[in-house]
């Protein structure tokens, strides 16, 4: 098959034969997607490319980027593209994957420990209020009736929405139980450690609020956390997630019924 620079292929990764022996998060879907697109979409000249900045924006908080400025799904069938969407996934990783925990030769008292000190306190303090506040919730008069295990898939969100939030067109729904939520982020979303909170609304203080450390593979990210929601009234709430790395904490409608 030729594929001319001007009109790279034009498959669609939704139209890329499934693998019986994948996992939940395809992740050998999207691997041999990017093999396929490094393979057969040449694009020496670049053209229609997005700048260098858009693609790393895109990996670093791909909630920042729309689709116009990815110039609609020309990454998708883009090896130039791809290939720096691959540098780029892989230099965050690294970067995430290494603690700061560089220039540690000084005093042990200079302020990058004492960051670290204050922040783990913090972390610890956070810990234990979640913790506390679980533990008045369950000894409530609340009738046992296990777990319940509900994954949400937000992973088509990030590539579009717009800056002013989710378009989840189906309202997420969760039971009014203790929930074991398995998120899918949205696609490129970083991987590390989230805080994510049921609020009454974007700017209301959180009414449940649980830590995570999202993994990613491929360019799925994916986290659980549990949620005591036994005792919240019913309606619509929103669920945030917030990355540490970010100051942007997203919302996603939900009802709890
Ligand atoms: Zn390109």
């Amino acid at each position: 098959m030729v594929r001319g620079s001007e009109n790279p292929g034009k498959e669609s990764v939704s139209n890329f034969p499934k693998f019986a022996e994948d996992d939940e998060n395809d992740t050998l879907l999207f691997s041999r997607w990017e093999e396929h697109v490094l393979n057969n979409c040449p694009n020496p000249e670049r053209i229609g490319c997005p700048d260098y900045e858009t693609l790393k924006t895109f990996v670093e908080t791909p909630r920042k980027v729309g689709l116009p400025e990815l110039h609609g799904d020309h990454i998708t069938h883009c090896s130039e593209c791809t290939r720096e969407l691959i540098e780029l996934r892989r230099l965050r990783e690294e970067r995430l994957n290494q603690p700061a925990q560089v220039p540690q030769t000084r005093s042990w008292w200079g302020w990058r420990p004492a960051v670290a000190v204050v922040s783990l306190c913090l972390m610890l303090v956070a810990a234990t209020m979640v913790w506390i506040n679980q533990d008045a919730k369950s000894k409530g008069p609340v009738p046992e009736d296990g777990i319940a295990e509900v994954t949400v898939d937000l992973s088509a969100d990030g590539v579009v929405r717009d800056s002013e939030g989710s378009s989840v067109d189906k309202l997420i729904s969760l039971p009014r139980r203790l929930v074991d939520l398995h998120l899918i982020l949205p696609y490129y979303s970083p991987a590390g450690d989230y805080r994510v909170m049921v609020a009454q609304g974007r700017n209301s203080p959180p009414v449940r609020l649980g830590q995570a450390i999202a993994t990613s593979q491929a360019a799925r990210t994916e986290l659980r956390v549990r949620l005591d929601l036994r005792d919240l009234r019913p309606g619509r709430y929103y669920l945030g997630t917030k990355h540490d790395g970010e100051a942007t904490t997203y919302f996603y409608p939900f009802t709890v019924g």
